[in-house]
């Protein structure tokens, strides 16, 4: 009986451990050889070879594969297959409306500092969106409020109270409707919060202030995070689902630090859903974002936008 050795490896926990293993065979039996066959890709992996026109696909170059997700992220808790280009093709609704529609809630129009954050956000929304951000009356905090629940850091509104009320407000010419809020939100009594929440069908969503940070002391970071939520949900309301394939800022997030590990430019294949739901021309869009970031102060999106500037000549 001749003895062989067979080397293993074995996943644990997210460590390679390498083993030696001892295994009797039968004397001058060849061992069988076979080409090893290359494992099947992956959803993540087939939805990043999607292809894309041709200087679109340029863009691939400068964007960063879908890190794995960690205990607590969006994907472990929330396990998604994410949106081919395909899919949003038959998902996407022709923009009815020519306009972003952006709407405070009563209790903000008080605060001055969360006013001026809703104008520093109009026209980094226009340029990402190459459409008219106009505002509608404040939202009364009455029917914001109406399902209002108590929490220790002070109190929740229910998400789905101001989505319907966002309904009866929308103006005919609204491609979305985007309330803004200071008061933390709930999207359903059995979670803690949301950052915001959108209607796919209905092109209506809200966002709260909540949890961006100090209104005070920290205004551009606040600025940042606001601009982070409202183009994610405003891109849900172009049909844009969450993306799995690359870092993108239509990716899900369950926590703060995985909202800001996001970046603030799509990714090429998100920005090609983009383009069929808005007509959006992506040249003029860098040209105008690039000037809305930088006189914003908004660092990071300016460097993100040469990084793809760059890679697109
Ligand atoms: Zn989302
Ligand atoms: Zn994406």
């Amino acid at each position: 009986m001749g003895r062989g050795l067979a080397v293993i490896a074995v996943l644990v926990g997210g460590g390679i451990v390498v083993g030696l293993l001892a295994t009797a065979r039968p004397p001058h039996q060849p061992i069988a050889t076979r080409p090893q066959e290359p494992p099947p890709p992956t959803r993540e992996e087939h939805l990043r070879e999607e292809p894309l026109p041709e200087w679109l696909s340029r863009l691939v170059s400068v964007a960063q594969p879908k890190l794995p997700s960690g205990e607590g992220d969006w994907l472990t808790e929330h396990p998604e297959d994410g949106q081919s280009l395909a899919q949003h093709r038959v998902d996407c609704k022709p923009v009815v409306g020519r306009a972003v529609y952006l709407i405070a809630t009563s209790e903000l129009e008080q605060d001055e500092a969360a006013r001026a954050v809703i104008e520093r956000l109009e026209p980094l929304l226009a340029a990402h969106f190459q459409l008219p951000v106009k505002r509608l009356p404040a939202l009364s905090a009455a029917v914001a409020g109406k399902s209002e629940r108590p929490r220790e850091s002070g109190r929740q509104w229910l998400t789905t109270d101001i989505l319907e009320a966002l309904e009866q407000v929308r103006p005919a010419d609204a491609a979305a409707v985007m309330a803004i809020t200071t008061v933390d939100l709930y999207p359903d009594p059995a979670w803690n919060f949301v950052f915001g929440q959108a209607s796919y069908d209905d092109r209506v969503g809200v966002m709260s202030l909540a949890r961006t940070g100090d209104l005070q002391t920290e205004p551009t970071l606040v600025l940042e995070r606001s601009y982070a939520t409202s183009m994610h949900e405003i891109g849900h309301m172009f049909q844009l689902l969450h993306c799995v394939a690359w870092e993108c800022p239509m990716n899900g997030c369950n926590h703060q630090q995985e909202a800001d590990s996001r970046p603030l430019e799509p990714c090429p294949h998100c920005l090609a859903k983009l383009m069929l739901a808005t007509g959006l021309d992506p040249k003029q869009r860098w040209t105008e974002l690039r000037a809305a970031f930088e006189a914003a102060g908004l660092v990071r999106g300016v460097k993100e936008i040469d990084r793809e500037l760059a890679a697109s000549q």
